[in-house]
């Protein structure tokens, strides 16, 4: 079983006086069997975290160039993001997908730098709601996930990923998919990721995403294949992100 995973997306909030402020605050259980436990800042508040976050947390950045380096104005590489402190970093967010044009493509492209430079990937996918309800799910976040590993596939960093299923229609609206319409998109994308990469793809951590919450974490994490959650809204907070890391069950 891959090892439960905590990550916090704080999207565009919190500068460097913010991100001090959060980290003195932050107070997860620690000790064997606890999750891994990553906050994704903006990358301007990327050295204030380095600097302030208690010992084990990982840090990552939210979105990262194809190209490692060029002319490419307000663009951040992954060699620049890795050289500046970061192990991570979010790939293909709705957010980007949807305002900002990302494509399956770019995903792909963005996904190979990431691994390139050394930066774990954390490929987001998800349906929107009217794809959901036109019964769609599953071929959207196969073809997402496809295309992904075209990125992730080939290199020596195969099977060194992790996968987030974020439904569009839950993310920062409050509404949450329940356990079993969680568990029932991460076992497609388990099935697809065994098939793709055999045993190494039972190991990708596939992360839950969408108005996760302390009071929905614990049970959307007891699904089987819901290894840990990406969370939005709630990381800003640091005694409800702690809660969340808190619910998570030991591994
Ligand atoms: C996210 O930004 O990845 C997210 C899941 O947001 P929220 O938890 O606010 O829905």
């Amino acid at each position: 079983m891959p090892r439960v995973v905590v990550a916090g997306n704080w999207k565009m909030h919190k500068g460097p006086d913010e991100t001090r402020a959060f980290f003195a605050a932050l107070r997860p259980r620690t000790g064997a069997g606890r999750p891994q436990v990553l906050i994704f800042p903006p990358a301007v508040s990327l050295a204030a975290a380095l600097a302030a976050r208690p010992q084990g947390i990982e840090l990552g950045v939210q979105n990262v160039h194809w190209e490692d380096a060029g002319a490419f104005t307000g663009e951040i590489s992954a060699p620049l993001a890795h050289a500046a402190g970061a192990d991570h970093t979010l790939v293909g967010h709705s957010e980007r997908r949807q305002h900002c044009g990302e494509s399956d493509a770019d995903v792909a492209r963005k996904a190979a730098a990431a691994l390139r430079a050394g930066l774990t990937p954390m490929v987001c996918v998800g349906e929107t709601l009217a794809e959901r309800r036109a019964g769609r799910v599953e071929p959207v976040i196969l073809r997402q996930l496809d295309a992904a590993l075209e990125g992730l596939t080939g290199t020596a960093g195969d099977g060194r990923f992790h996968l987030a299923y974020e439904p569009v229609w839950a993310i920062g609206t409050g509404e949450t998919a329940t356990p079993a319409d969680a568990e029932a998109a991460h076992g497609i994308l388990r099935a697809r990721l065994q098939e793709r990469l055999g045993p190494a793809g039972a190991q990708v951590p596939i992360l839950y995403g969408g108005s996760v919450k302390p009071e929905n974490a614990g049970e959307l994490m007891a699904a089987a294949n819901v290894d840990g959650v990406l969370v939005g809204g709630a990381s800003l907070d640091p005694a409800d992100f702690a809660a969340i890391v808190d619910a998570a069950p030991s591994r």
